[in-house]
């Protein structure tokens, strides 16, 4: 009693302080105003977005925070604001160390076009990292940063998503012993399928990191993220070195190609056997983890698990 008439009389002192829940923006701190973003620079971009740092400074006087801001290269596109809403739904369901975090939204013209917010990674991707520090970092921190990306995935499979981008570029670093899994941008959810998702829409994929199974059918299963860790677990080894990329190895075995012929090719190299080979230095131990994932059928390959499970053993 004596309380709610603290409050009441509160309240008369100072109205602003009442809520009436029609003022949500004000309230909830996953909203985002436009007005209050200021951009600082560009961090990167890939096929449909880019990502800028922003300060978010709602009291004007540059004691906001930074965060780093996705949104589309080009408005309007209907299939990708509608893939962009997806990144975002499925982002704000996350939590995981090892997963960048979502802060919110900002909508602009009453809701029709909006970006995402998120943390900032001061320190980037681990293809513009690795290449950049290759001296202090030695083969157990590579190890470290591949037991992180397992975890991340592990967790992103137990909640029923396939990442379908697993690469070095959507590898962000936190600091020097940590890494985070970002872009969420073709991540699809396999609760109403049958353990694997179809994808219908042709677009620019990230083909050498793909395994046969969606190359051949579009088809990807929770093993198809494995083969494209495999993939990115060979990028580590090799510092992200360019030439030693997997477009420049691939390319380099079915000779230059465009389109859907350059899949034809991987296509039937792969089925020969023929893979990305042992990076120099690369310890043996590492490199049968890496030959695990590219099984040729998705169910004989090693899983997160498992290779967290070696990965651990490996270290100690
Ligand atoms: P796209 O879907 O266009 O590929 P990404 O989410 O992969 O977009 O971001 C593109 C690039 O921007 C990344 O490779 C990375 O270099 C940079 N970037 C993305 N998110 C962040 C972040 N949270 N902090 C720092 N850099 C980032
Ligand atoms: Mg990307």
């Amino acid at each position: 009693r004596a309380i709610e008439r603290d409050l009441v009389r509160i309240e008369e002192q100072d109205p602003t302080i009442v809520s009436d829940g029609t003022s949500n923006v004000e309230l909830d701190p996953t909203v985002f105003e436009k007005r209050f973003l200021k951009k600082f620079r560009d961090l990167g971009e890939g096929h449909f977005g880019k990502v800028e740092l922003c300060l978010y400074d709602p009291r004007s006087d540059r004691t906001g925070e930074l965060v780093a801001v996705k949104s589309l290269k080009s408005e309007n596109n209907g299939v990708e604001t509608s893939n962009l809403q997806r990144e975002i739904n499925t982002m704000r369901e996350l939590y995981h160390e090892n997963i960048v975090k979502y802060k919110g939204l900002c909508t602009e013209e009453g809701g029709k076009t909006f970006k995402l917010i998120m943390e900032y990674l001061p320190m980037g991707s681990l293809k513009d990292y690795l290449p950049r520090n290759k001296h202090q970092i030695d083969h157990n921190k590579l190890l470290l940063y591949a037991i992180q990306i397992c975890q991340g995935m592990d967790y992103l499979g137990s909640q029923n998503y396939i990442h379908r981008d697993l690469a070095a570029r959507n590898v962000l670093v936190e600091s020097e012993g940590m890494v985070k899994i970002g872009d969420f941008g073709l991540t699809k959810s396999i609760k109403d399928n049958e353990g694997y998702y179809r994808v219908k829409e042709e677009q620019e994929s990230p083909v050498f990191w793909y395994a046969p199974e969606c190359l051949v059918h579009c088809k990807f299963y929770r093993a198809s993220d494995v083969w494209s860790f495999g993939v990115t677990l060979y990028e580590l080894m090799t510092y992200c070195e360019t030439k030693k990329s997997p477009p420049a190895m691939f390319s380099e075995m079915i000779g230059r190609s465009q389109g859907q012929m350059t899949v034809t090719r991987l296509v039937t190299v792969l089925e020969e056997g023929r893979r990305l080979p042992r990076p120099t230095d690369c310890p043996e131990m590492v490199y049968t983890q890496m030959r695990r994932c590219w099984e040729q059928a998705p169910d004989h390959r090693i899983d997160f698990k498992g290779l967290i499970r070696v990965f651990q053993t490996l270290l100690s």
